[in-house]
Parts: C-alpha cells; structure tokens; sequence
C-alpha cells in the first residue's frame, strides 16, 4: 500500500482509537490521544518555520514524546534525524551540522548542555520535555528502572526560544497543516551505527520506510492487527528500534511497552509484568538476560515470538535461553542503508534454522559475489559479499559520494560489506563483515568461528577475537573474554579447549580477560576499538 507512516498511524487511531498505543512507566496513552498529540506538534512545529525538507532532531530515549514527534515530523514533510542521547558533545555537533537540523527535541537533563552547544549548529529552537511529563502517579513516587526524582528531573535555565513540550503543545489544537508526503520524498538521514568506521546519514525515503513494516508485518502472520504487546525495549534512535519495536507497532496498531533502561534486570521486570508478545532484541541483551539471576524465576512464554538482529547471536546462546526461558528466538538480518531488515528465519519452529539469518523477506532480492571482483555470483555454498536490492534500500548516503557509489550500483544493489553463504534450501548465513576477517599466515579466520568455539565454554559470558600484528603470519588471533560474574577461568584450560575445537592457524596467540568489552550505541562489541587499543601498544 502506498500509505506513508503518519497514514498508517491515522489508520491505527480509526481502526482502534481506545486500544493502548503506549505504555510508559504504568501511564497509558490510546491511538486516538497518540494521533491527536501527534497533529499538535505537528501544528506547532509548522508554526515554528518548519516546512517540508526541513530537518529536525530529535535527542531522546524511548519517551511517548519520542514517538509522537517523529511522527509529527513525517507528517509535515520534515526529515528527522535521531540522535542518542549518550553522545557526547562533539558526536552530536557531527550529527546535527552534518544533518543542518533547525529545531532539537530533547530532555530536561540534556536540556542546559544543548542549549550550550546551540550556537554551533543550526538549531534554532530546542523544546524539552522530562521522563515526568507522563507518569501515572504523583511525580516525588520512586519508579522501577528511572530511579528518585532527582536522578531524573533537572531544571532547564530560561533563554530564547526554549520551550517546554507539555505547555508549548497545550498551545496547539490538533490541526495539522496540510502537506503532500509521498513514497519519493526523503523521511529521515538515519545514520549508521559507527561500529566499522565513522557514521554515516543514510537517506531514508518514506517509501523505505512504509515498505519495511509492511514487509516485518507480513512476517509474521500469526501476529494480528490491533491485539499483540511489543516490548519496545530497542532504542527508537537506532534504525533497529526504529523499524522493528516502533514504527511495526504502530502499523499494526498494537500497544507498546516503552522501557527506558534495557538493562537486562528491567527487560525480565518488563516480560513479567506486562506479557509482552513480541520483542525484537539485540544478542547483547540475550547474553544479559542469561547471566541475570532472575532469569531462574522468569517465565518468558508469554512472548510468542522474540526476534533478534543486529549482531550474530551465539548458537549456544539461542539454545540456553530457549531452554531457561521456554521462549523461540527468530534471528534476522539488517543494515541501516536498508531501513534495516532483509532477512528472517520462519517463524516456524521446523523451519527456522538455528544459526541462520533466515531467508529474504518479500520483494528482497539477494546475490552472493565474488569477494575480489565484487560482481560475479558464486556457487551456493560458497562465501562471498553480500548484495541487496528491495524497496527498503536507501537512496544514498548523505554528502558523501564516494561512498554512495562504492555501496550502490548503478542498478540499485547495495553492497552490505558483509561476507555471507547461501544454502541449498536458500537459507542465508552471515561468515563476517569484510572489514572484520583476520588473515593469519595465508588463511581467512572468521572472528565469529572462534568466538562461537569460546561462547561453549562454562562461564565465558562474552568474547571478542581480532586480529593482531604478528612478524611471520602477518596477522594473529587474540580473543578478549569476559567470564560470567564471580567465575574464573584459567588462560590454559580456554587454550586446551581451542586446540580440542579449532584448527592450528585459529588458535588465538593470547587472551586476555576484562571485566567489560567497548560497545556502540546499540550494544554492538566494538571490535575495531579493541583491534586500535592493539595496534597503539605496538606503535
Ligand atoms: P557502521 O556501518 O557505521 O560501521 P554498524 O555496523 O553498527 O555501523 P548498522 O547498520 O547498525 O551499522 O549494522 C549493520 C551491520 O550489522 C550489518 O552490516 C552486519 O554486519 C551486522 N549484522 C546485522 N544483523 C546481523 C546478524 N544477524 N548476524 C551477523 N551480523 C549482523
């Protein structure tokens, strides 16, 4: 269907208007009263210059404003750039000159820090609203996972053009103005996650975008419009959360249970109180869950399906959980040059295979190629990069050519940069990213195949392998392991285990143990920070 998301918000808010949208904290808001705020902000922001074209950020956690001015901001034709509110200064300055964002929705916590980085972007109004601003109880209550009042409230000193969000919307009856949005028109720069390099704006088109959740909606036909609960514990500002936890609830129209902090304590908090049917996750939070102590009290069945993406998730992994938790994990597939998702596993028990990325989802088309020429197919079975085309492929990336044209073919294939298999039955399996493979002495180490060897040993909780200088090979493996809590493995029992399960050439060289491994903003390891605290040892 050719409808843009704020369409399909409308469609939720007529179709259901008293059915739950979200739920934050225990304060509940319906479609109707979502759609109705949604077409006040969008009055206000229309009120504050901002016409189609125009950008504007939006520096939030999982807040009900977080949704309700993304939205607001589709409806005007405006392109929204999603920020993370754990960046630093100087990572937002990046993102908001690269992107030439005009007005900032932020929080009351943030709210002085922006205001003092204002000068140096093109911001021109900046409005805050605060994790009070909607909760069901009188503010001073203490609440599971925000913590006392004073941890989540700040004031915000009065300057020009600084507005509240709660008292700047009450001036605005839900009146949007009219503007003519269509699939070709640019919705969002999405930038990359920064785990291999640094960020780029990808730019995202409302037809990516609409394609997308129409395509995970068809997914999973055992989910029906207007009755599932979405655990929307993925951050909204990576292309992940965005796609898969919001804009999928939204378009079929079901309520959404907004957590603030996923750590794994609260997203097991969540499962159980509030029956949640789907919940897309990262492996990070899988791995969490596990190694928590509740996970023994926690019964997960509630959840119908639980989806993973992002990052390869552990074979083993998938098998504890599954067997601690009675819950099936579907493993999926995506970048954000693609809106993300291309890939899934049936959502069928026989059909899914455990390790895969599943199979291309309706409308993808895929190639393996070759990885030195990067055109030719190879043999099913054989290694290769991975190619993509499908309506939910970006455009281009934003201000820079040279990559655009290095990722995007002529004909619309974009190059994932990743290195992956198909099998006989046409299931996908992601060996690595191209950027990630060690050589060692001639032959190609997969980081992962390693890895995997690692995460079968007791009490290792996570593990990373790079790629290290080494004066006869060229390159060697060092692994980087993090044991589970209060446990203690010794160097020689892992190496003993590496020789009984790989071959010589992937034995890593050293390990080293760490009470925490470096992570991007969705909870990705960041190997190329490790591969860089190496190579400056040596330098
Ligand atoms: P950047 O592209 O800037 O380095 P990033 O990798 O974090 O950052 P994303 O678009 O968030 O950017 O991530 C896409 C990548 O995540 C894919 O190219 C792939 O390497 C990896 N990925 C996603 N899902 C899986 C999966 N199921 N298994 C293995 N890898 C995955």
């Amino acid at each position: 269907e050719e409808i843009c998301l704020p369409g399909f918000l409308e469609r939720s808010a007529s179709a259901f208007p008293d059915n739950m949208a979200l739920l934050f904290q225990g304060y509940k808001i319906s479609y109707h009263k979502l759609n109705d705020m949604v077409n006040s902000f969008a009055a206000c922001l229309n009120d504050f210059g901002i016409k189609k074209r125009d950008r504007v950020a939006i520096l939030l956690p999982n807040l009900i404003p977080c949704v309700a001015a993304y939205y607001a901001i589709m409806k005007i034709g405006g392109i929204t750039v999603m920020n993370n509110p754990l960046y630093s200064d100087r990572e937002l300055k990046y993102q908001l000159n690269d992107s030439g964002a005009k007005v900032l929705i932020t929080l009351d916590l943030l709210g002085n820090r922006m205001v003092a980085l204002r000068p140096k972007t093109k911001i021109k109004q900046i409005i805050y609203t605060s994790i009070g601003d909607y909760l069901p109880f009188p503010k001073n209550l203490f609440f599971p996972f925000v913590g006392k009042k004073k941890k989540w409230a700040a004031n915000v000193n009065p300057a020009a053009d600084v507005y509240k969000w709660k008292k700047i919307l009450a001036k605005y009856p839900p009146n949007p103005p009219q503007t003519e949005v269509s699939f070709d028109d640019v919705a969002m720069y999405q930038y990359t996650g920064g785990t291999t390099g640094i960020s780029k704006g990808s730019i995202l088109t409302h037809g990516n975008l609409s394609r997308q959740v129409q395509q995970l909606g068809a997914w999973f036909p055992d989910f029906e419009k207007g009755r599932e609960i979405m655990l929307g514990a993925l951050p909204f500002f990576h292309v992940f959360g965005l796609s898969t936890a919001m804009n999928l609830s939204i378009y079929m129209g079901w309520g959404n249970i907004l957590v603030l902090k996923p750590l794994p304590g609260a997203l097991l908090e969540s499962i159980r109180k509030f029956s949640p049917t789907f919940a897309p996750l990262v492996p990070t939070m899988y791995i969490g869950m596990l190694s928590h102590p509740a996970i023994r009290r926690s019964n997960l069945k509630s959840v119908k399906g639980c989806f993973s993406g992002s990052a390869s998730l552990p074979v083993e992994v998938i098998k504890k959980f599954e067997e601690k938790t009675g819950a099936v994990i579907v493993e999926g597939y995506g970048l954000t040059e693609a809106s993300p998702v291309t890939h899934i596993n049936p959502f069928n028990q026989e059909k899914r295979k455990i390790g895969s990325i599943g199979v291309p989802i309706s409308d993808t088309e895929c190639r393996i190629v070759d990885l030195d020429d990067g055109k030719t197919n190879v043999p099913v079975g054989e290694s290769g990069e991975l190619l993509i085309r499908g309506p939910q492929v970006m455009k281009s990336y934003r201000n820079m050519p040279e990559e655009t044209a290095k990722t995007l073919t002529a004909d619309g294939w974009l190059h994932t940069g990743d290195i992956a298999k198909m099998d006989e039955d046409g299931y996908f399996y992601i060996v690595e990213r191209k950027k990630d493979l060690i050589i060692s002495g001639g032959y190609n180490v997969y980081p992962r195949e390693v890895e995997e060897v690692f995460y079968e040993f007791p009490d290792v909780k996570e593990a990373c392998a790079v790629g290290i200088p080494h004066p006869r090979r060229g390159e060697a493996v060092k692994v980087f392991v993090v044991t589970k809590q209060g446990k203690i493995i010794s160097e020689k029992e892992l190496m003993e285990f590496c020789k009984k399960n790989l071959a010589k050439y992937k034995w890593p060289l050293e390990i080293e143990f760490r009470d925490e491994l470096p992570r991007s903003n969705i909870g990705k390891i960041l190997r190329k920070d490790l591969r860089a605290e190496e190579m400056a040892k040596r330098n």
